[in-house]
């Protein structure tokens, strides 16, 4: 799905969050928006996805106006910064929380959640609880449970930051692996310069709350290591 972001501008009181923000994210792309700590990047990504609404400025989803459309209706799964899995529930329960609140019929869950558990490589894993998983393979299964309402768009909010350097690189290549089959629009928020050139098609540089640079990541390169 193409997010087309317009003259779009966040203000907490006086303070602007957003400044005049124009961007387009194409439909299966995969893009780093990086930038340092309170540049925006959470507060964007919140707003595509209607948890937070603009002061100006709009949103296309699709070509929709994304204000007429309610959380649900957009179609987009999220992983949140310091993501938390339900820890009294197992593996597969987490994975079907969204389809179990949008009562789904039982045999649709399992069909989904089987499938997703097979997507991730975690099938053994079902019936065990979130402590005895990695960290790693929490991450995976936070991924999961964003695509099991089957979204149009991923939004993924520092989704490996907690992690160390060795479980981020696996990560990183299963994610670009599961974008290659899934082909969604992700857009995923990382202040790791490396793994949004790694990772991305296209690099967004956010600055106090400007975009400061767009581009692929080979045009990125330079301007990213004198950062
Ligand atoms: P980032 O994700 O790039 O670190 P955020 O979007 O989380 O940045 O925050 C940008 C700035 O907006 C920060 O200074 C933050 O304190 C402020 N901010 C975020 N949410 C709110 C809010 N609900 N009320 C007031 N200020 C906020
Ligand atoms: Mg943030």
């Amino acid at each position: 799905m193409n997010i087309l972001i317009e003259n779009l501008s966040k203000r907490f009181g006086k303070f602007e969050v957003l400044d005049n923000i124009n961007l387009e994210i194409k439909t299966n792309s995969l893009v780093a928006l990086v930038g340092s700590s309170g540049s925006g990047k959470s507060t964007l990504l919140r707003i595509i996805a209607g948890l937070e609404t603009a002061t100006e400025g709009k949103i296309w989803l699709a070509g929709q106006n994304s204000d007429a459309l309610s959380i649900q209706q957009r179609g987009i799964g999220f992983v949140f910064q310091n993501y938390a899995l339900f820890g009294h529930m197992t593996i597969a329960e987490n994975i079907a929380f969204g389809l179990t609140l949008r009562n789904f019929p039982n045999p649709r869950v399992e069909t989904r959640v089987r499938q997703l558990l097979h997507l991730i490589q975690l099938e053994e894993f079902a019936k065990s609880y979130p402590a005895q998983l990695s960290g790693g393979q929490r991450q995976r299964v936070a991924l999961a449970r964003a695509l099991a309402t089957e979204p149009k768009v991923l939004l993924l909010d520092e989704p490996f930051g907690a992690l160390d350097t060795k479980v981020r690189k696996e990560l990183r290549i299963w994610l670009r692996t599961l974008h290659e089959r899934l082909g969604i629009t992700t857009l995923f928020v990382t202040h790791d310069h490396r793994e949004a050139a790694e990772v991305a098609h296209e690099i967004i540089v956010f600055e106090k709350g400007r975009v400061k640079q767009a581009g692929k990541p080979k045009q990125m390169i330079s301007y990213l290591k004198k950062k």
